[in-house]
């Protein structure tokens, strides 16, 4: 059955998110979704939801540590509050804009995977990267691979092209196949692709061989589209 995953990324309100949340989980319920729907609330939005098993809330980001002195970071101990027990590591945004780099992405997710945390790992290549060939692509995102143990049982991958991701360009469908494809060779994980994915592109999407599912930034923070995009995998699955 595919996946479908919203990351809010730096969007909603405490107050919003909770309606968010509460409006998914009915709908779920009404249309009897099957399918694992994640969303990634911001930090401040985290709480104990009472919700559908299949609706997972996660958190986007948090330190690997339990508790410190790492100031504007969490850990497992404000996690653990809420029952949090999935977690998105290595997206674009963290590793290009925020900067962390492999060393701390890997020592993050050896972290989270030792609690056995369900971890959706990003790794996407930047457009110059892209321009430069297949073998070039393919060789920049192995090394976001450096350090993650690929054989861990709640690893779910998401293929994510930095140069796709909130500028409304989609991959297109052979640039999708072909990447999915040599990531699957190696990697038996689900995998996920993300990048300006919504409602009118999302079947096409989940047609494409080894796309186990998407995880959805700007076009899943409007709940109507976000249903509209889960009835979509819903029929897909
Ligand atoms: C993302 O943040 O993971 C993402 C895919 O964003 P968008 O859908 O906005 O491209």
């Amino acid at each position: 059955m595919k996946i479908i995953a919203s990351n809010f990324k730096t969007n909603h309100t405490r107050k919003s998110t909770k309606e968010f949340i509460e409006n998914v989980n009915t709908f779920i319920s009404e249309e009897k979704i099957e399918n694992d729907v994640y969303i990634f609330p911001t930090a401040t939005a985290l709480d104990s939801f009472s919700v559908n098993e299949n609706l997972i809330i996660g958190t986007q980001n948090a330190f690997h540590v339990k508790n410190g002195s790492y100031t504007g970071e969490i850990g497992t101990e404000q996690l653990d509050e809420f029952g949090i027990k999935t977690i998105l590591i290595g997206h674009s945004e963290r590793r290009h804009i925020i900067g962390e780099s492999q060393k701390n992405i890997a020592l993050k997710y050896n972290y989270y995977k030792a609690l056995g945390y369900k971890i959706i790992y990003c790794v996407g290549e930047p457009l110059e990267v892209k321009e430069s060939g297949l073998t070039e692509t393919l060789g920049y995102i192995w090394e976001q691979f450096d350090g993650v143990d690929l054989d861990y049982e709640n690893l779910v991958i998401a293929y994510e092209p930095v140069w796709a991701i909130g500028t409304g360009v989609v991959a297109s469908i052979e640039d999708i196949s072909t990447i999915h494809r040599k990531i699957k060779k190696k990697i038996t994980k689900p995998l996920l692709y993300g990048g300006s994915v919504k409602p009118a592109n999302l079947e096409e999407i989940l047609n494409i061989e080894n796309v186990d599912g998407t995880l959805i930034g700007t076009s899943s923070w409007n709940v109507e589209d976000f249903k509209e995009m889960i009835q979509i995998t819903k029929n897909k699955s």
